[in-house]
């Protein structure tokens, strides 16, 4: 192995991606490193791109793909259906229904609607993308029945804090929930104080969005900051590269960077070669202190 992250081989970075999988409640493994597609599908131009950076990041390893309806109300769902054309069995795919569409009746619909576009005759995870008016047990009544049919493998939410979860898991079927997708990153650490926890206790990976920052000042300030430049320096990476190894540090967490060229995805890929050190996690807390009191949940 390389001591230096730029130096690794595309073999390197595909075994790091191998060794680096967690397991779902029901067993099913998935990547610890997957993929996000959110405002993919937005330009036209650039859709062959984005359509070759998704199949590389299946090739590297990334094989967990995060989609939703609501992404381009469909053009997301479908440059992934393209990027998945004739890779489908390599690919655990992940939509989300609209809140407003996850009662009876609506749910059937907007999961063919996905299915269609994503080209495909079942989604691995199907997410409730918030909480909104429909109750909960209808959203699960109607998840429940997508699993009977088979167009879908598992389901979870997204957006949900504990006292949602809690809920959630006091209805008969709640216990189903394979994940929760909430937002999670260095310089967003609500989630550690109590819902990260009550998770792992439970097997159930926290998926983590936007683990890069998202672009913008909370990105600048965290690319920025001087111990997650020394950090990166000691492994021959990039800032963006030690954030993302520092999501998936420890156990329970799946995150899902979106990057819509071959090298942001080859840089992501790249992240799982990165085993942070105690020393190198203290150095990141002082300056991004973990959460000492409970949080109101971080969203986008
Ligand atoms: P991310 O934190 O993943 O950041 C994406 C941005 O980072 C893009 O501008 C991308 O640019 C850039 N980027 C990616 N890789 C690199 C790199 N190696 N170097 C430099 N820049 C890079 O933000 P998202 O909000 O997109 O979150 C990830 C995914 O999580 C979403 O795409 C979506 O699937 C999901 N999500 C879910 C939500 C929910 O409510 N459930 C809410 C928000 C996100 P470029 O495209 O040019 O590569």
């Amino acid at each position: 192995m390389n001591k230096f992250v730029h130096e690794a081989s595309r073999s390197e970075i595909e075994q790091a991606n191998a060794r680096s999988r967690i397991a779902l409640r029901d067993g099913t493994g998935v990547p610890r490193i997957g993929q996000g597609t959110w405002n993919i599908g937005e330009d036209a131009s650039r859709r062959k791109e984005e359509v070759e950076a998704l199949k590389l990041g299946v090739e590297l390893g990334m094989n967990l793909i995060d989609t939703a309806e609501m992404y381009g109300e469909g053009r997301s769902e479908t440059v992934v259906g393209e990027a998945v054309k004739g890779l489908r069995d390599k690919v655990f795919l992940v939509s989300k229904v609209y809140p407003h569409n996850a009662g009876l009746g609506r749910i059937e619909r907007s999961c063919e609607n996905s299915l269609k576009r994503l080209g495909t005759d079942h989604l691995d995870l199907y997410l409730l993308h918030w909480r909104g008016s429909v109750p909960l047990e209808e959203t699960v009544e109607g998840m429940e029945r997508l699993v009977q049919q088979g167009k879908i493998a598992r389901w979870g939410v997204s957006n949900f804090d504990t006292d949602d979860m809690e809920e959630l898991l006091r209805l008969a079927r709640g216990t189903h929930c394979a994940t929760n997708q909430v937002l999670y990153h260095l310089g967003s650490r609500g989630i550690e104080f109590d819902l990260l926890p009550w998770q792992r206790k439970r097997q159930m990976p926290i998926m983590a969005y936007s683990p890069l920052a998202q672009a913008g000042a909370l990105r600048r300030g965290l690319v920025q900051n001087e111990a997650v430049k020394a950090v990166a320096e000691a492994h021959g990476a990039t800032p963006l590269q030690v954030i993302l190894a520092w999501c998936i540090r420890e156990e329970g967490v799946i995150a899902i960077p979106k990057a819509s060229s071959r090298e942001h995805v080859l840089q992501n890929a790249a992240a799982a070669l990165i085993d942070l050190s105690e020393e190198e996690l203290r150095q990141l807390d002082r300056a991004f202190p973990e959460p000492k009191r409970k949080m109101p949940l971080d969203i986008i």
